[in-house]
């Protein structure tokens, strides 16, 4: 089914990407590529779902929107919804569940409106990070692992003039596009989405004033190749954000865990404080500083409507609420900023 908003996106990017053509030589890297990566998503060969989530997204209707209110913790789409358009889009975005990372809000306060209370407060995690951002505003934003694009939405409003999401997530991606379906032009196209990985990027493209790195280190096999991949996407003096799971301990302290860690079987290096540090400043960062140091909450992280699979409180041991059901220390995330 041929679908408007995602060829809209499209347009979108290339344009983005040729006018950044024009200053930038090293975005021609990726407007070769761009075919690829806006087809492979859409090849049921590789993504079983994505004809799926593609029709949902198509069969979205189309809203009156005021504006969207995207320096908000609920992201917020005020639009017109009667009462059948409420019900269809609730049925429709519920076929894109789970959604992990919101909130996200449809139609005005006064009247109703649809919420999409998420499994995660993703706001929460804005809040711990962005007092300590340097200002977005007419910055060039990547924002690697960006899931739903939730943080990527809060970039946007928080004035980045180009912000660039990658994620090789086919639900992600059409969740963004989903909620880009209601946003429309409310950000003047500033928020774009490439389902990739960052290893598919281009190596040292040099494009990004700011990168985000949050909730993949540990995902990582490699946590170096990650932490240079993310430092060959950075202008020389921009601004790296990196957020992932530590531990306790000192310099040398790292918990590689056996098997599972709070049930997932994709964690690999989760290391203390100071020793992530090290791995910044060994990966050739400078000014590397740790801003935010939070203990994941079930408040934070937890089953709703729109999530109703097992969420940490039961990763986490009955009994003891801080390790998780393998005996691990429990969540705790911090927050790392530093300069290339
Ligand atoms: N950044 C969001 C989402 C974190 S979830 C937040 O902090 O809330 C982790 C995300 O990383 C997943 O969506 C997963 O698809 C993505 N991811 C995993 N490996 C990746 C890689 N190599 N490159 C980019 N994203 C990756």
């Amino acid at each position: 089914m041929l679908n408007d908003t995602i060829l809209h996106a499209e347009r979108e990017l290339y344009l983005t990407l040729l006018t950044l053509a024009q200053q930038q030589p090293m975005a021609y890297e990726w407007l070769k590529q761009l075919p690829t990566w806006l087809n492979d998503i859409k090849d049921k060969a590789n993504y079983a779902h994505a004809p799926a989530y593609q029709a949902s997204v198509a069969r979205l209707p189309k809203l009156a929107v005021d504006n969207a209110q995207l320096d908000s913790d609920i992201l917020k789409i005020n639009a017109q919804l009667s009462d059948s358009e409420r019900k269809q889009a609730t049925a429709l975005l519920k076929q894109l569940m789970p959604w992990r990372k919101g909130p996200f809000q449809i139609g005005k306060n006064e009247s109703n409106p649809i919420f999409i209370d998420t499994e995660w407060h993703s706001d929460w995690k804005w809040q711990r990070v962005a007092p300590h951002l340097g200002n977005l505003k007419g910055r060039r934003v990547l924002d690697v692992g960006g899931g739903s694009g939730y943080h990527g939405w809060r970039m946007a409003g928080a004035g980045a003039d180009t912000v660039i999401i990658i994620d090789p997530s086919c639900l992600f991606y059409h969740q963004f596009m989903a909620i880009r379906h209601f946003v429309g032009a409310a950000d003047s196209y500033r928020t774009h989405y490439i389902p990739v990985p960052l290893e598919a990027l281009p190596e040292n493209s040099q494009l990004f004033d700011t990168v985000f790195s949050m909730g993949v280190l540990y995902h990582r096999q490699s946590p170096f190749e990650h932490l240079q991949q993310l430092k060959g996407q950075l202008v020389k003096g921009g601004e790296l954000v990196l957020e992932t799971l530590v531990i306790e301990g000192d310099a040398n302290t790292v918990l590689v865990p056996h098997d599972r860690y709070a049930q997932m079987n994709n964690v690999y290096f989760l290391p203390s404080v100071a020793a992530l540090i090290g791995w910044l400043e060994k990966a050739g960062f400078t000014e590397v500083r740790c801003v935010d140091v939070a203990v994941t909450s079930t408040d934070e992280q937890r089953k709703t409507e729109w999530m109703n699979y097992h969420s940490l409180a039961d990763f986490l041991d009955s009994t003891d609420a801080t390790k998780t059901i393998e005996g691990y220390p429990a969540p705790m995330r911090a927050t790392i900023i530093a300069k290339k």
